[in-house]
């Protein structure tokens, strides 16, 4: 961090601020005085040094940052790939991991038809929608615990780990218990309770980019789960809102390489969520693999038409199985196995 002092600072201003900031501890403080301008470099973890605190300092112009507020999901301090292992199924290997299911979990019937489908076409692990963070209060929720016990019946039947969405922070235990990946919606990406929450617990996290977020914001709301400990964190892009009204959100298939340049976290794309059009979940699952995500997640329904939940985007069994095959010819391209 680099602090740019105002011209006539004196020479007793400089000493009170660098003594608020040593008091902060864990960096030191190299003044430059120049004729012109005289700046304060800190070295060192300045994670915990109150930015807001020091710009109220009236000594103070302008503060730089020099590093990432991130540091736990720096790739800076972490150059391997983290491998996140769910239930079995690795995400962030040489292998993609493809995540397949409904958007929400219907009947037992339902889930184990999908869930059989999407296996035998190659899907490594299974989703599906729970509790389901609705727009409207009136659309349905979700079946709640008994989506979750029709989960683990579909493992039971496949083998398949499953994946699902918590909401709230007092469903965590059960989760914990019952399911092996715990989704944090795009809704959730800021629920910074939640996050804490999920930063005490040992059970991969796939967290998902929030509808406005930058990366930087998403690398943070990471950073909230690594920094409590829980080291196994997925990152999903799943589109933004833009001014583009054509698609659902607009799916920032940049923020992949980005993120793996600027992170060590596995990251998988959502084309389903990202376009809201089913006949955009191929080309987009493909440019997803061509640039180097560590997988993807599908919406599979095996009666989009009457699905209780994201139908218009859901794909079918038939049409996952073409999914597959696209897939896989990119990623044999691009040096990785499906
Ligand atoms: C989902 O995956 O079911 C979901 C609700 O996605 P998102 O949080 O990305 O909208
Ligand atoms: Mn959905």
């Amino acid at each position: 961090m680099i602090i740019v002092l105002r011209q006539g600072t004196t020479q007793k201003e400089i000493d009170q601020l660098t003594d608020v900031l040593i008091s902060q501890g864990g960096i030191t403080v190299n003044p430059v005085i120049g004729t012109d301008i005289t700046i304060l470099g800190l070295i060192g973890d300045t994670t915990h040094v109150d930015a807001t605190r020091v710009e109220s300092f009236h000594c103070v112009e302008r503060i730089m940052h020099v590093a990432e507020p991130y540091k736990k999901a720096n790739r800076m301090f972490h150059p391997q790939d983290t491998v996140v292992n769910i239930g079995g199924a690795a995400v962030g290997g040489s292998r993609l991991a493809v995540m397949a299911g409904p958007c929400s979990v219907e009947s037992s019937e339902q889930i184990k038809t999908v869930a059989r489908a999407v296996k035998q076409s190659g899907a490594a692990i299974l989703r599906g929608g729970a509790f389901k963070p609705r727009t409207s209060p009136y659309a349905f929720q979700g079946l709640r615990y008994e989506g979750l016990e029709l989960l683990k019946e579909a493992r039971e039947a496949t083998g398949l780990p499953i994946v699902t969405e918590l909401m709230s922070p007092s469903d965590i235990d059960r989760f914990v218990e019952d399911v092996d990946c715990i989704q944090v919606g795009a809704r959730n990406m800021q629920n910074f309770d939640l996050l804490r929450q999920l930063g005490k617990i040992n059970k991969p996290v796939l967290l998902k980019r929030g509808l406005s977020a930058t990366i930087e914001e998403w690398l943070m709301s990471a950073e909230y789960i690594l920094s409590g400990g829980n080291e196994q964190v997925i990152l999903c892009e799943r589109g933004i809102r833009t001014f583009e009204t054509y698609t659902r959100n607009t799916v920032d298939i940049g923020a992949v390489p980005v993120v793996k340049r600027l992170s060590h976290l596995p990251v998988i794309v959502d084309p389903s969520h990202g376009t809201g059009k089913r006949w955009m979940v191929s080309p987009m699952a493909r440019a997803a693999v061509a640039v180097g995500a560590d997988g993807v997640m599908i919406e599979v329904h095996n009666d989009p038409q009457h699905a209780l939940c994201d139908g218009q985007q859901s794909i079918t069994p038939e049409q996952f199985d073409e999914v597959m095959a696209d897939i896989r010819v990119i990623a044999a391209a691009v040096g990785r196995e499906v």
